[in-house]
């Protein structure tokens, strides 16, 4: 719960302040009421927002243990110095503004001082400073290390004081005391399907799904599972021993295989399926692109089935991609629609449309809207565009359901980006809850229990964060 009640938010909200100056002197009563009464609510929704915490739908983050091996010079991490801090998101930004690949190679490095990391990126930075992803860095740099921007005379104290906090206990710190977040749901690269983290409290994982089906794995996640799979059947069984394994302590499933297909995934009966698979295992090259998307669609299914069995939501990417220089925007806006017969043949599924399908953001709402189980998730889409984002939960909350909205995942590898991000998301949370009550379209009264639903609320009644917490205990 918030500690900011109903009835606080609205005594303050009603408690119009003086605002005196030469030009509201000229102003009537009426309006000096109206506008200081606006002026107090919009600090009221920011106050709110600021003190609610999120729970976060959305991360990336390595575990802690793994990260702080970085110190000792664990070198597939970045540096533990500010370089990080431009290494995720924002390396598109820079490259994209022209910066040379092996320059920003070199921002990840263990062997280049922060100093001369700097002289690299400044130019390129200069030229993005003002995108979501350049301002996510400086909200983190100004929530965690206390310094407004980064520059040559501070590189090297934000880098000490980042390698300076790097210890255990640093990645509750920086989600709970700094964000102001509950928990986080992770979705581990680490791994192929499921982190045992140390911290089930703090970092909630979901299972993947990409290996079991859409982008077809199986040789790690066989000797996960200390089995063998010749046919289709017994495929089917390592699926299941998966969800059983890690199901009954998994928050959600996630697959982002949107960014090597489409989403139209077809209803593959078993036994179209089965020679198809047989032949993959004799030969994993044998099945032409049809056959290796027919048996693809036939698992993604499956996953799905055994996601709604274990009251899993299913987590989808959807729109934009990561990166820069190859985003088939053709495919993307397909996606949507690709979409419509999966709800459909799936109403016991909630689907969790992941990043606003940026930038086709209008096509979620109407499927929200439309769609007893299709839910959507602000996650990354704050800093991919802010006034986008801004947008969007104002037209979502006057089309569809506010039950249906998840409104903050970081989408982070490194942690340190997190705080940034959530700051981000409040002021455009804040901005637009505001714009909304002062155009009439939102009553105050509302306003207290929308806040609370769609930062945390949602999550809860959608996740089933205190059963992953007790089968973790076991
Ligand atoms: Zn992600």
């Amino acid at each position: 719960m918030t500690d900011l009640s109903r009835r606080t938010f609205l005594g303050t909200a009603s408690a119009a302040a003086a605002f005196g100056s030469v030009a509201e002197a000229r102003e009537t009563a009426v309006q000096r009421k109206k506008k200081g009464s606006a002026m107090s609510i919009r600090q009221d929704i920011a106050a709110l927002v600021e003190k609610t915490p999120f729970v976060d739908t959305h991360e990336h983050v390595w575990e802690e243990a793994h990260r702080l091996k970085s110190k000792e010079g664990a070198s597939h991490f970045p540096a533990p110095d500010f370089g990080i801090l431009l290494t995720h998101y924002t390396d598109s930004d820079l490259q994209v503004s022209g910066m040379p690949p092996d320059d920003y190679a070199k921002l990840r490095s263990y062997d280049v001082t922060p100093r001369d990391k700097w002289k690299l990126a400044a130019p390129y930075y200069a030229r993005c400073r003002h995108t979501g992803y350049q301002q996510c860095v400086r909200e983190s740099v100004r929530a965690l290390f206390d310094e407004d921007d980064i520059r040559e005379d501070n590189c090297e104290a934000i880098s000490r004081k980042l390698f300076d906090a790097m210890k255990p206990g640093y990645y509750r710190h920086v989600l709970r005391d700094v964000a102001n977040i509950e928990y986080a749901q992770v979705n581990n690269l680490e791994t192929a399907v499921f982190m045992e983290t140390a911290q089930p409290d703090l970092l909630a994982q979901d299972i993947s799904t990409v290996c079991l089906s859409s982008g077809l794995n199986i040789g790690p996640v066989l000797k996960l599972a200390k089995r063998d799979a010749s046919d289709l059947k017994q495929w089917h069984e390592v699926i299941d021993w998966v969800f059983a394994t890690y199901g009954p302590r998994a928050i959600a499933t996630k697959n982002q295989s949107a960014y090597g297909r489409r989403l139209d995934y077809a209803l593959v009966s078993e036994a179209d399926a089965a020679p198809l698979f047989a032949r993959f295992r004799q030969n994993e090259d044998s099945l032409a692109p049809s056959e290796s998307k027919a048996l693809e669609d036939h698992l993604f299914h499956y996953c799905i089935d055994k996601a709604t069995e274990y009251n899993l939501p299913v987590k989808l990417h959807t729109g934009y991609y990561a990166g820069h220089g190859g985003m088939p925007l053709e495919r993307l806006r397909k996606n949507a629609s690709d979409l419509c017969p999966i709800l459909q043949a799936h109403p016991k599924a909630r689907f969790i449309l992941m990043h606003i399908d940026y930038p086709y953001q209008d096509e979620v709402i109407a499927l929200a809207k439309h769609y007893p189980n299709a839910y959507v998730d602000l996650c990354w889409a704050w800093i991919i565009n802010p006034m986008a984002s801004v947008r969007f939960v104002k037209e979502f909350l006057m089309a569809a359901p506010a039950c249906k909205l998840f409104t903050f995942g970081g989408d982070y590898c490194p942690v340190e980006l997190v705080p940034g991000h959530a700051r981000v998301a409040r002021k455009g949370l804040a901005q637009a809850i505001d714009e909304l009550a002062e155009s009439g379209w939102l009553e105050e009264n509302d306003i207290p229990g929308i806040v609370d639903r769609i930062m945390r609320g949602n999550a809860h009644e959608t996740y089933d964060y205190e059963r992953a917490l007790r089968n973790w205990s076991r």
